[in-house]
């Protein structure tokens, strides 16, 4: 019997083919925010290299160690950032999914000159411009990623998005795809245990899988 992660390996495997997708174009990221080590361990063991948290204090105490010794894993934070953790999060993420204001992206750009390198960042997008979603509106993108590259000197790789509950994935997912091409941008962070199937027929790059690999969260 496959465990969760082998099962969604497949159906990603699947996925490219039925939608006519490069081979590896789709990269995991598996969510394991609220999981202990312990369990995240056997997902580590299976090869799984890229890792989801939400939380910047849950994550270091669960990822500075393990880190330390296994520089090639790839951590993603994918909740809000404060300004004020900008320097925590240096020590560990690898990417950032969730710049949102153009304030977080000048400390981003501070601390990145102060410490010689920075993560590589995903704006966050709005797409249902929702009021108590973060995230920038579609047509505010195009100078906020100006801004973010050109002043903030931001290494910018793509785009990323929750979709509203309550509505159909598919044309949030479409708008991502059409933003990132009009702005250059190759990476797109979207689809998650419910969706991201859909996500990779719309071309995303970043599926990002807690409760199909790890089980339900706790509340
Ligand atoms: C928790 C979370 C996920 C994973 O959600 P699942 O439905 O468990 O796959 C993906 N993206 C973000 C931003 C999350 O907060």
């Amino acid at each position: 019997i496959m465990c969760g992660l082998e099962k969604v390996k497949k159906e990603i495997k699947d996925a490219e083919i039925v939608f006519g997708k490069k081979h590896g174009l789709t990269n995991l990221i598996a969510v394991s925010k609220t999981k202990p080590m312990e369990q995240i361990k056997k997902v580590i063991n299976k090869g799984q290299i890229h890792f989801g948290e939400n939380r910047v204090q849950e994550a270091l105490s669960k990822w500075e160690v393990v880190k330390r010794n296994r520089k090639d894993l790839k951590i993603h934070l994918l909740g809000p950032l404060q300004t004020n953790k900008v320097k925590k999060v240096f020590s560990l993420f690898d990417y950032i999914h969730s710049l949102d204001r153009l304030n977080l992206a000048e400390k981003l750009s501070r601390e990145a000159q102060e410490k010689g390198y920075c993560p590589k960042i995903f704006v966050q997008v709005n797409t249902g411009k929702e009021e108590q979603k973060s995230g920038v509106f579609p047509e505010n993108l195009y100078d906020f990623i100006n801004s973010s590259q050109k002043t903030y000197e931001l290494d910018v790789v793509g785009l990323m998005c929750i979709p509203p509950i309550n509505e159909k994935p598919e044309k949030h997912f479409g708008l991502l795809r059409d933003l990132a091409n009009d702005n250059g941008l190759k990476e797109l962070s979207m689809g998650m245990s419910a969706d991201y199937k859909i996500a990779i027929k719309y071309d995303s790059t970043f599926i990002r899988i807690g409760t199909a690999i790890f089980g339900e969260r706790e509340k």
